[in-house]
């Protein structure tokens, strides 16, 4: 379906992130032109691991990525939930691919945006050092488009603009000028910070620990390590800030050192001496940010500009769903963006009124912005009853009732509304069978 005005593409997506690249990768599987315009001068996201679960992994299947994800990747076997050094429960994962079709998969997080990056077409279609810092509509009723100009004076053209650049969009930022707004920037600092690292394969570890994931509560903090290849472990910690307004980046510039100063002493199942610095001391990598999420919710779409993934709905990482979300994103603009230009294409053929973007737009935002606000509370909630921190002091209670007694139906209750909901890439989906 090639671009039949003279547009640099008919889709620029701002970022080339997950999101931006899954969008990418739909494009250039349906035919739709696009380019991805990304900041960084290098693929390579901040990050140590990444978990992926079945609502994303279905349309990550479908773009012909699962076969490198299995392999790359480590399956969740089961998660033992400790409570200081007293084991609680171990709560069995392995329903999840049996129920609906995927397991959840942790994978190193630069081997998986490479997968997408290549997916998306690469350098061919992925502008690195692509600096953002203007959009506007251009053009009278017949030829209507976006502009979108970087900070080196370069611009470029097209039909739609999305802006899936991250948690601190200029996109949205843009938006809200346009539209008048001081500001529609609603992200909120939760008072938390990350530290997250990436290890080495942990020799003293064997198959009866592949696939098992930790969760720990501590006193004072949280850790949990999920299971990646070879037994090497992706892990992510959260914990308040001291300084909550004058120093939200405590762990900047994060290392080994700060990292155990936290978390070194603590128990870890997996560790040699059961201190967690054991597991710290292998890693390959460590990194910290902010732990933000959403108070508001803009629309994900104003005119000829949509949002996707956390440009338009941040939400704290304690499910592991950010990521997937804006793989869910993705796959229904591309769907909505599909429809619209074949759409289009028809009228145009038999001489029919042609259809508007912005309704194709509308549509995509009735799909997402529900499911965005749900999983931003879900997200919220959840992180509360982890860390126990409950109204009525109900907190210690309740997350002990979750996590040492809840059955697995339970579990399988609790996530079905989450993995159920498996979008798929409308345009091909004829070309997979899946069977669940
Ligand atoms: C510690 C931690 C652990 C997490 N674990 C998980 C997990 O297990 N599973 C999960 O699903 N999610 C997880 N998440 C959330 C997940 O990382 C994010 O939700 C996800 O990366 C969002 O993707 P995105 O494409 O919207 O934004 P991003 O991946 O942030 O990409 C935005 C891109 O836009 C680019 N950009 C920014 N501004 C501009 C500009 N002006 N011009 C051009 N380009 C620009 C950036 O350079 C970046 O490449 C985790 C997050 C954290 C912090």
């Amino acid at each position: 379906m090639a671009s039949e005005k003279p547009f640099d593409a008919q889709v620029l997506i701002i970022g080339g992130g997950l999101g931006g690249l899954t969008l990418a990768a739909i494009c250039k599987k349906t035919g739709i032109s696009y380019k991805v315009l990304e900041r960084s001068k290098q693929v390579s996201p901040a990050g140590a691991g990444i978990s992926l679960a079945p609502n994303a992994l279905r349309v990550l299947d479908q773009l012909g990525l699962y076969s490198d994800i299995l392999e790359e990747g480590q399956p969740l076997r089961k998660i033992q939930v400790h409570r200081n050094t007293t084991k609680w429960s171990e709560i069995d994962f392995q329903w999840t691919e049996q129920v609906f079709g995927y397991p959840v998969i942790s994978i190193e997080r630069h081997h998986f945006h490479h997968l997408l990056y290549n997916a998306a077409g690469g350098s061919e279609a992925v502008l690195l050092g692509a600096d953002v810092t203007d959009i506007n509509e251009t053009g009278d009723e017949k030829q209507q488009g976006v502009r979108v100009k970087l900070a080196d004076g370069r611009e470029f053209t097209g039909e739609v603009a999305v802006g899936a650049d991250g948690i601190r969009s200029v996109t949205r930022r843009i938006l809200a000028r346009q539209a008048g707004l001081d500001s529609i920037n609603s992200i909120r600092f939760t008072g938390r910070v990350h530290m997250s690292g990436y290890t080495a394969p942990i020799e003293n570890l064997g198959p009866a620990e592949l696939g098992v994931g930790n969760w720990l509560l501590y006193d004072n903090s949280i850790l949990t390590t999920w299971p990646c290849k070879d037994n090497r472990q992706w892990f992510i910690g959260v914990k308040a800030a001291e300084l909550k307004q004058a120093d939200r980046s405590v762990w900047k510039g994060a290392t080994r050192d700060t990292i155990n100063d936290v978390y070194g002493d603590h128990f870890h199942p997996f560790a040699k001496s059961g201190h967690f610095r054991d597991i710290v001391n292998h890693s390959e990598r460590v990194v910290a940010s902010d732990v933000f999420e959403e108070t508001d919710f803009p629309s994900m779409a104003y005119g000829r500009v949509a949002l996707l993934g956390d440009a338009a709905h941040s939400m704290t990482s304690f499910f592991g769903q950010g990521a997937c979300q804006a793989i869910e994103d993705a796959t229904e603009l591309g769907n909505v963006l599909h429809s619209y230009f074949i759409n289009r294409q028809t009228a145009k053929d038999i001489g029919a009124q042609s259809p508007r973007l912005e309704d194709a737009l509308g549509q995509y935002c009735t799909k997402r912005e529900g499911r965005a606000k749900d999983l931003v509370a879900f997200s919220s909630n959840y992180a509360k009853v982890h860390m126990a921190r409950l109204p009525y002091g109900l907190g210690p209670l309740v997350r002990k009732f979750v996590y040492a007694y809840m059955p697995i139906w339970g579990w399988r209750w609790a996530l079905e509304w989450l993995y159920g909901y498996q979008p798929m890439v409308n345009a091909v989906s004829g070309l997979m069978a899946f069977t669940s």
